[in-house]
């Protein structure tokens, strides 16, 4: 029995549950409420990650540069949980892999040096012992008694965890212990650091997985209507805006002075994206799924039938161009979607590019004369209001100040909520201008012009308990402010001049009306003159067909109400 007890806590073990134990309890205990299902469930995440650092504790070294990276990714993600409210989910971490490393330094520059002696205890202090003390090398025999050693404390751990479990169970029939009763199989993969690994893991696995691409080009008749005049649709797809903060949509301040001044100009007001973060959003926005069956079966949507109007409007001789200041990657599901088109160009952001210098470019596409190809879809991919705010416009375009970055206290959870808002409404401001300046790109030419967020933003809104910023969070019901976003339709005096008016009219019955991103699609086609049967007209802005009533959220549950306003 004594060798047993030996073997079980052996120095070597002793620090494998040491170091495994520092990753699982503190992070997990700050964000969930203490149950008996929270502890049984910790118990099991302790011996899976005891099991994995036990993998790698044939050499020193390598167990604490596992350890180390481990501590690291798990205070990053917890920050970005705990205080920006993002949790952790596989768009997360797509987020992350395809975010170039300007935009990291930038994400990374709202930490507060207040946080420098939280760093110290749970990143470096870890990091250090773990380099000190030293695993004791020992001859196979002995090892092998250890692992034996190891392994009964896991049965041990697993033991108690199905018996505070089935105790909760039998105690008061709650359903949620039923699953557990299959806790080897059923691992809570949202514990820290499960979640993250979990995702990353998923991630991979997906990419390295083939896209599929859907029938729909093919197995349907597109026909494009023959005008006696070239045009252009173009999409503007937005970043991280917010409708409430449009003066187009009643905001108090001045954030549209230009826009506002435009005829031929629709603004809708009760707009709402399907996700809360890019990649599903824009994804979604590009197909014709409904947003709510693109995002009850998110992972695999972002995959499989990979659907997009783009090689519809191909079909139908367009020449097709995408210019974006966003981040593409070629594994990514937005490129995906898109890459068949014929002229892709990327401004580098991390260069320093800011959204006006996507106005050049498309100046050039439509100086371009393609006898072949006299109509045109142009999609300009924005990076709107995406953090760091004051990052996204030039200093003329600060009319509302002090701003957060401008504070000595950097971090945007210190940050005063008024600071903060000034940022923001400054890049909306600019959105404004960049809007308008297209505008005025495309007015000589007939065009028609469709400008939609993939998303919305947190500034710091409170509901119950918690506090929320950025975009991206699993809490459901999510924060309105996350998907009540602005859609424009805008079309050129020329448009009006040789097209008429109806599609514009038809567009301003529907300003008040609840519309989402199931709207996007269906309209570029419908409002391009594009005719098929597979086109559904109550899902189009330029149709007279009254709209089809659709979902606001994801999760169908009431709008939140906004406490603070
Ligand atoms: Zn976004």
């Amino acid at each position: 029995m004594s060798t047993l007890i030996n073997n079980c806590l052996s120095r070597n073990n002793f620090i494998i549950l040491l170091m495994s134990t520092f990753l699982v309890l503190p992070f997990n205990l700050f964000m969930n409420e203490i149950t008996i299902l929270l502890i049984s469930d910790l118990l099991i995440s302790l011996v899976v990650v005891a099991f994995v650092l036990n993998l790698f504790s044939f050499n020193r070294y390598v167990l604490s540069i596992v350890f180390s990276i481990f501590v690291i990714a798990n205070a990053i993600f917890f920050y970005m949980d705990y205080f920006l409210g993002v949790s952790i989910s596989l768009s997360v971490i797509m987020a992350i892999v395809q975010t170039n490393s300007k935009e990291a330094v930038e994400s990374l520059s709202v930490i507060s040096y207040k946080s420098i002696p939280i760093a110290l205890v749970f990143v470096i202090l870890p990091i250090y012992l773990s380099f000190k003390f030293k695993l004791s090398s020992e001859k196979i025999l002995d090892s092998l008694k250890e692992k034996l050693g190891l392994l009964f404390i896991f049965i041990l751990l697993i033991f108690i965890s199905l018996f505070t479990n089935l105790n909760k169970l039998t105690q008061d029939n709650d359903p949620r212990g039923v699953r557990y009763i299959y806790l080897l199989l059923n691992i809570n993969t949202e514990q820290y650091p499960i979640n993250w690994v979990y995702n990353t893991g998923k991630y991979f696995s997906i990419n390295q997985g083939n896209f599929t691409f859907s029938d729909i080009p093919t197995k349907n008749k597109f026909s494009a209507t023959q005008k006696n005049q070239p045009f252009n649709i173009v999409l503007v797809i937005g970043e991280t805006a917010r409708s409430d903060r449009f003066s187009l949509g009643g905001y108090k301040r001045k954030t549209n002075p230009l826009l506002e001044k435009r005829e031929n100009l629709v603004f809708f007001n009760n707009f709402y994206s399907c996700y809360n973060m890019t990649i599903p959003s824009v994804s979604c926005l590009l197909g014709f799924k409904k947003g709510k069956d693109f995002v009850a079966n998110l992972d695999k949507n972002l995959t499989h039938n990979v659907e997009s109007f783009v090689p519809i409007f191909k079909n139908a001789n367009f020449d097709t161009f995408l210019i974006s200041s966003n981040s593409y990657k070629p594994r990514d599901p937005m490129f995906q979607r898109i890459k068949e088109i014929n002229s892709i160009t990327y401004l580098a952001h991390s260069l320093g590019n800011k959204d006006e210098d996507l106005i050049p470019l498309l100046q050039k596409i439509i100086d371009t004369e393609n006898k072949n190809k006299p109509n045109k879809l142009i999609i300009l991919h924005t990076m709107g209001s995406h953090y760091k705010y004051s990052a996204r416009y030039p200093e003329e375009f600060q009319k509302w100040s002090p701003i957060c970055s401008s504070l000595t206290d950097r971090n945007v959870t210190d940050c005063d909520k008024k600071y903060l808002d000034n940022e923001y409404d400054n890049t909306i401001l600019y959105t404004d201008h960049i809007l308008n300046e297209i505008m005025n790109v495309l007015n000589n030419t007939n065009s028609i012009l469709i400008y939609v967020s993939d998303h919305g933003e947190s500034l710091g809104e409170t509901y119950g308990d918690r506090t929320f910023y950025n975009h991206g969070t699993l809490v459901r019901p999510m924060p309105v402010e996350q998907r009540h976003i602005p859609a424009i339709l805008w079309f050129s005096d020329m448009w009006i001049k040789n097209f008429g008016d109806k599609q514009l009219n038809n567009a301003r019955a529907k300003k008040n009306k609840t519309l989402n991103h199931d709207f996007i699609s269906y309209s570029m086609l419908d409002c391009a003159f594009i005719e098929s049967k597979f086109i559904d007209k109550s899902l189009s802005l330029c149709s007279p067909v009254a709209p089809k009533t659709v979902s606001t959220s994801i999760d169908d549950s009431p709008l939140p109400k906004n406490k603070k306003k």
